[in-house]
């Protein structure tokens, strides 16, 4: 390790869990190291990658070789022409496999197909169907096509994600509430219908790999929580840089903490969870409350209007629209200072269509968080970038991590 290093770099070994480690493990483990610094420095030469990994010029060289070989790597000088000796730069053979990304939400269903970069080469969305049974049936053609339609890209697994929870074990979906999806095998079917592993993730587990692998807030950062906010609130964390599941699978679960005693009831079953107050369906109902059931905006008379026109209103100034987004952002203020007091993490990525109106929200969000909080001066809240389709593009982080990723020593 260089001089000056952050400890937060140095890695753990779990003493009642682990594997020896073996000169291959090292290998292993190296080439992971070169793998990713590629796929985050691209073009990048192998000096750069010495110095980054501080590793062996040769050792680097030994391996770069070897990922060339296996086609993961292509060599190119479309780098920074630089005086003197130009240096070959490498970067990530993006045409080598494909990726297929399932984003499950309970209206709408997106599917994609990635390339190593992870840049979606093609795209479309299904209804999301009421029985996973009918969701399979309709998801399954819609993979076969964008496989078909691409024959030229090779694709080495599906990663889906999903409104709920999936057991570690099982691998079975275990608590989807807002899906209203009970207990279910997703993974086998998918499997055999299509002939590709199937990885499994919650939806904000999935955002915040997504954050910290392609997201611009993640340099140097080691604690991050992405939470998400839509139908409910999910909460994915990455904790000393590994993703905290918990036990069971079931770790994250702060939409559902109680947050106002003996409160309104929930899809969980629970009465008062923080995202019965601080979802996009309770800013619709503060918004229905106060103009009495909402007519503005509803497709029937009387139907509460959708989130979207919700939002939209309030961005064109209407001022019950702004008050309802108001008191949605003052409960989601009163969930994250939860989170900064017992997390303290660096930073807080925050992910839904409520970004939009960060402007208005922001600013609500952080004075709660700093008045109830008083480690709140280390935790940064931002909001994602929606171009990035965190949902989405976390699916890819979650396939490809068997060969980015940190191996098995701990
Ligand atoms: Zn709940």
């Amino acid at each position: 390790m260089q001089v000056g290093s952050p400890i937060s770099k140095m890695r753990k070994i779990d003493l009642t869990n682990f594997q020896v480690a073996t000169s291959e493990t090292a290998r292993d483990i190296n080439r992971r190291i070169v793998l990713n610094l590629i796929r985050s420095h691209q073009p990048i030469s192998r000096a750069d990658l010495a110095r980054h990994s501080g590793l062996q010029r040769s050792t680097v060289s030994v391996i770069a070789e070897q990922l060339i070989a296996e086609r993961w790597v292509t060599e190119g000088a479309n780098g920074h022409t630089l005086r003197g000796r130009r240096p070959t730069f490498l970067h990530l053979n993006k045409k080598r496999v494909g990726i297929i990304g399932v984003n499950i939400r309970p209206a709408t269903t997106s599917v994609a197909l990635a390339d190593l970069d992870a840049h979606f080469v093609s795209q479309e969305s299904l209804i999301t169907a009421n029985s996973p049974e009918q969701f399979i049936a309709d998801l399954v053609p819609r993979v076969r096509n964008l496989i078909k339609m691409r024959p030229e890209i090779t694709c080495e697994g599906i990663g889906v994600s999903l409104p709920g929870r999936v057991d570690l074990l099982s691998q079975r979906l275990v608590f989807a509430p807002n899906l209203g999806w009970h207990d279910f095998d997703l993974k086998t079917p998918l499997e055999q219908a299509t002939g590709l592993p199937v990885e499994l993730e919650n939806a904000a587990n999935a955002c915040a790999l997504s954050e910290i692998w392609f997201g611009r807030h993640s340099e140097g950062v080691s604690n991050l929580l992405a939470v998400t906010i839509s139908e409910g609130i999910g909460t994915g964390l990455i904790l000393n840089h590994q993703l905290l599941r918990g036990s069971s699978g079931l770790a994250g679960e702060f939409g559902h903490i109680t947050l106002v005693e003996d409160g309104l009831e929930c899809p969980c079953g629970n009465r008062g969870c923080w995202e019965v107050y601080a979802s996009n369906a309770a800013a619709v109902r503060y918004y229905s409350q106060s103009t009495g059931r909402g007519k503005a905006g509803a497709k029937l008379p009387g139907q509460a209007p959708p989130f979207d026109d919700v939002l939209r209103l309030a961005e064109q100034g209407d001022l019950k629209a702004i008050e309802a987004i108001n008191e949605m952002a003052r409960y989601l203020g009163a969930g994250l200072a939860i989170l900064v007091t017992g997390l303290s993490p660096d930073i807080i990525v925050v992910i839904g269509e409520v970004t939009r109106l960060w402007n208005l929200i922001g600013p609500i969000i952080t004075d709660i968080v700093r008045k109830r909080s008083f480690s709140s001066a280390a935790t940064r809240i931002v909001p994602t970038d929606p171009s990035g389709e965190p949902r989405l593009r976390g699916t890819i982080a979650l396939v490809l991590q068997k060969h980015f990723g940190a191996p098995s020593v701990a």
